[in-house]
C-alpha cells in the first residue's frame, strides 16, 4: 500500500494574479489524509471549494472552480505540481480569487512544496486505474486515455504559426519526470491577443516575467525549452486532470485540447464508471506463481 501525503509544514508566498493584476497571498497548509485538495478563501469567510470537477466554472483562458458563487481561478499550474508531487492532501489559502501566476510555469510552485516538504500519512491511497478507452472529441480537438501501467501523457499541438505549426511529445509522468521535463514550461501567448485581452480587462498581471510571448514570426522572449509550448500544454493537462480527485493510471493522448476540454475530460472520466477501478497499488500487474510473496492489487 502507498501512503497518502501531505506537507510537512505550510508555506506562503506572495504574486500577482494574472487577470487583475492584484497581488495575491498564496498559503499551503497540511491536511487530513482523504481531505484532497481545497481551496480557502481567507478573504471571503476562508470559505472552502474542493479540487474537484463537480465545482468546475466557467473556462475561458484558465481553469476555474466555484462553489456558491465562491470561485478560485488560474488553478491549473498549481493543482499540476501538486498531483505531480503525489500531494494528496492540502489547503491552498488564497486572499483573492486568482492563484498567483509566478512566472507562468509550475516551478515555482514546485520550490515551494519542496520547501515545506512532503509527509507519509497513516492512510492508504487509491488510484484510478483506466482499464478501458475513453475518448472525446470536438471538431478537431481531442482527447483520449487508454490502459496503461503508468501515467503518461502525449500531446501535439499545431498553430497557424510560423514557430508552432506541430509539436508533439510523450512522457511518463513521474515526480523527477515532471519536475524536469515539465514545470519549467511557460505558458503563452500571441501578441496579437494580448491587447485584445487587455482591451476586455484580462492579463492585465500579464509581463514577458509570466509568459511566453509569440509575435509574428518569433518569440519576444528566450524560451527554456525548443517546444516550450507543448510542454506546457502537458503541465495544463496534468493539472486539469488532478480534478478527477485520484492519481489517474493511463496513458492520456490530447490533441489540440485546451483547458475546456481537458476539464470536460476529467468529468467524463468519471461518469464512465465501467472504464475504470480505484486500487490501491499503482502497479495492477497479474502475480506470476513463482513469486508468492508480491500481492496482487486489492480492489477496493
Ligand atoms: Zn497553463
Amino acid at each position: 500500500m502507498e501512503a497518502q501525503r501531505t506537507l510537512r509544514r505550510p508555506i506562503s508566498c506572495v504574486g500577482i494574479g494574472l487577470h487583475s493584476g492584484n497581488k495575491v497571498n498564496l498559503s499551503l497548509k497540511p491536511a487530513a489524509p482523504d481531505t484532497g485538495i481545497r481551496f480557502r478563501r481567507t478573504d471571503m469567510g476562508n470559505f472552502e471549494v474542493p479540487a474537484t470537477v463537480h465545482n468546475l466554472a466557467g473556462i475561458q483562458m484558465a481553469t476555474a472552480l466555484s462553489r456558491d458563487q465562491v470561485s478560485v481561478e488560474t488553478v491549473e499550474h498549481l493543482l499540476s505540481a501538486l498531483v505531480s508531487m503525489g500531494i494528496d492532501n492540502v489547503v491552498v489559502e488564497l486572499n483573492s480569487p486568482e492563484v498567483p501566476i509566478m512566472d507562468g510555469s509550475a516551478a515555482p510552485f514546485i520550490y515551494l512544496i519542496q520547501e515545506a516538504g512532503v509527509k507519509r500519512q497513516q492512510k492508504g491511497r487509491r488510484f484510478l486505474k483506466i482499464v478501458r478507452p475513453i475518448a472525446l472529441s470536438r471538431g478537431d480537438k481531442r482527447i483520449a486515455i487508454y490502459p496503461s501501467d503508468h501515467f503518461k501523457v502525449t500531446y501535439s499541438v499545431s498553430y497557424d504559426h510560423p514557430l508552432l505549426r506541430h509539436q508533439s511529445r510523450t512522457l511518463r509522468i513521474t515526480e523527477e519526470s515532471f519536475i524536469e521535463e515539465i514545470a519549467p514550461a511557460r505558458t503563452f501567448t500571441f501578441l496579437k491577443d494580448v491587447e485584445m485581452l487587455r482591451q476586455n480587462g484580462l492579463a492585465l498581471g500579464g509581463s514577458l516575467e509570466n509568459a511566453v510571448v509569440l509575435g509574428e514570426t518569433g518569440v519576444l522572449n528566450a524560451l527554456r525549452f525548443e517546444d516550450e509550448f507543448v510542454r506546457h500544454k502537458i503541465l495544463d493537462a496534468v493539472g486539469d486532470l488532478a480534478l478527477v480527485g485520484y492519481p489517474v493510471i493511463g496513458h492520456l493522448v490530447a490533441h489540440r485540447a485546451g483547458h475546456a476540454l481537458h476539464t470536460e475530460f476529467a468529468a467524463r472520466i468519471l461518469e464512465e464508471t465501467q472504464a475504470w477501478r480505484l486500487i490501491e497499488e499503482p502497479l495492477d500487474v497479474a502475480v506470476p506463481a513463482a513469486s508468492p510473496a508480491t500481492a496482487p492489487a486489492r480492489l477496493v
